[in-house]
């Protein structure tokens, strides 16, 4: 399959459905399924090449939602010398791509799309014990711990977090994501090696899940 620049192995890590006809190009192949509507009419399903190459660019239609405040505050940072308009219509441009050529995830709760050093980051796969382990070049904890997008979590929950929560097994595939009822999604800088964790739960009392 094409590679996408904010997604690595759509076919591995998202739900495809075979033998689809795709409501861009009308192909029958395998589809994103991606419900949507504007008003030039509603899809239902789009195949890699056509969101690939930008046919959602003239549509009122995304496959994802980025963090448009984060964006704009690491921007503003990187580039002092540049006006908040600039800063603003920059950040803009980068959505834009991020949010019309990006397979979708199917989640249980609407979080933003992370980003780090000024630009959206690359969904890479899905966290466990065993994943950090190994990437860290000395135990993973530590790399999980610090890769949390959410701030707000504190020492104590994110230590809890992978002591107790996070599956011991790798997960390797979208189907194996789906028998979890808590879901770390893993990103990684497309400028560095910097991990960022995004927690989804099918738990409505969770505080973990990083909406903001
Ligand atoms: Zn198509």
């Amino acid at each position: 399959m094409i590679s996408f620049k904010y997604f690595a192995e759509p076919e591995l890590l998202t739900e495809l459905s075979k033998d689809t006809e795709c409501s861009l190009c009308g192909e029958t192949t395998v589809c994103f399924p991606a419900e949507a509507q504007d008003e030039q009419g509603s899809i239902e399903a789009i195949c890699p090449d056509c969101l690939a190459s930008g046919k959602l660019m003239n549509r009122d239609i995304t496959t994802v939602d980025g963090d448009m405040n984060e964006l704009e505050r690491q921007l503003s940072v990187l580039h002092p010398e540049m006006s908040k308009t600039e800063i603003v219509m920059l950040a803009d441009e980068k959505k834009e791509e991020l949010e019309k050529t990006t397979p979708p995830l199917i989640t249980f709760e609407d979080w933003l799309w992370p980003c780090i050093d000024g630009d959206y980051c690359r969904f890479i796969g899905y966290g466990s014990r065993a994943f950090y382990d190994k990437h860290a070049d000395k135990g993973g904890k530590n790399l999980f711990i610090n890769s949390l997008y959410n701030k707000a979590i504190s020492k104590a929950e994110a230590e809890y977090l992978w002591d107790e929560v996070l599956s011991e097994e790798e997960i390797k595939d979208y189907e194996d994501s789906t028998i979890e009822d808590t879901v770390f999604y893993v990103f990684r800088g497309l400028h560095s090696n910097t991990f960022v964790t995004i927690i989804d739960s099918d738990d409505e009392e969770s505080e973990y899940c990083c909406k903001y």
